[in-house]
């Protein structure tokens, strides 16, 4: 199973490759209809969630997309040289646009691992290139979504520093920076110590928490994956309850489609989130069951969220 932490380790082997297989000959009729009442909620996919099966027809997935319901994108796989997996930037959004979708967000990150001093030009470079890209697009939401080394409290407060640096530039050039979680962030790191261990019960601070902390709330934002948190072994609502202006956006990811697996109580997220004034939401979907297309599994998500009337 390839999970997102993964993936980001392995994209750009995998980017051009066509490794993340799928098939999307079977997609439902029920495509092919709008349901007018549909158009109210405002409703974000993360477009890893089709791997590969995305790049197959893009301009007619995203406008597939559109008709199931959502009306709003979140990027993966941009890469310096100005391409989204290959595809150079503004021809993706001409096709964005010509779907009537809107790139809300982005996922990017930095391929450097270990923040020190003598790469933090290295990690700024990357940024300033990456900002450059995203705002010709118009996407105002750049999120790293995942853990460089954060072995120690002092590692994890170096790399809040460097979240507080790029988070002061992508602000300046009116966007905004945050960061997402996977499981790994609520693993508890010593003062000094070698490695992060994901424990429930023990009296270290979790890393998620000093990143918390440490960052600065008009610099840094959190786009809390729900599922994820709940395999951290933590509560999403109780995040959103302790932090309600922190967490700004999240995924709305299940162990396959949402609502399936009882891991997780959506309506307690989306009433705390709604409370909240969260609107930035986007589904996530990593490998389906056998036999089923990533396509069918985000359209499965859809209609699950549109029919739930706890999504506004
Ligand atoms: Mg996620």
């Amino acid at each position: 199973m390839t999970n997102r932490r993964n993936f980001f380790k392995q994209a750009t082997a995998l980017a051009m490759g066509g490794l993340l297989l799928g098939k999307t000959e079977s997609l439902s009729a029920a495509t092919k209809a709008v349901n007018a009442s549909t158009g109210k909620k405002n409703i974000g996919l993360q477009i890893y969630s089709l791997f590969d099966e995305l790049y197959d027809n893009l301009p007619e997935r995203l406008k597939q997309l559109r008709k199931m319901g959502y009306t709003n994108i979140e990027l993966a796989g941009y890469s310096p040289d100005g391409k989204i997996h290959g595809v150079p930037i503004m021809e993706f959004k001409k096709y964005v646009d010509d779907a009537d979708l809107v790139i809300k967000s982005t996922h990017v990150q930095p391929g450097v691992w270990e923040y020190t001093n003598s790469n933090k030009s290295q990690i700024m470079d990357y940024w300033k290139k990456t900002a450059e890209d995203h705002a010709k697009m118009g996407v105002k939401l750049l999120v790293q979504p995942g853990l460089p080394a954060t072995r120690s409290i002092e590692e994890v407060k170096q790399v809040c520093d460097v979240f507080n640096e790029v988070g002061e530039y992508i602000k300046s050039n009116g966007m905004k920076f945050g960061y997402h979680n996977h499981d790994m962030e609520f693993a508890r790191v010593k003062s000094g110590g070698n490695g992060a261990v994901l424990q429930f019960r023990s009296n270290d601070p979790k890393i998620y928490d000093l990143f918390l902390e440490n960052t600065d709330p008009d610099l840094v934002f959190f786009e809390m994956d729900c599922y994820w948190t709940v395999i951290g072994q933590n509560d999403p609502v109780e995040y959103l309850q302790k932090h309600p202006t922190r967490i700004q956006a999240l995924h709305v990811k299940d162990r396959h489609v949402l609502g399936k697996s009882g891991f997780m109580n959506f309506e307690a997220i989306f009433n705390q989130a709604n409370e909240n004034g969260i609107t930035n939401f986007f589904v996530e979907l990593e490998g389906m069951p056998q036999g089923k297309t990533q396509m069918e599994g985000v359209e499965e998500c859809a209609k699950y969220l549109l029919k739930s009337k706890f999504v506004k």
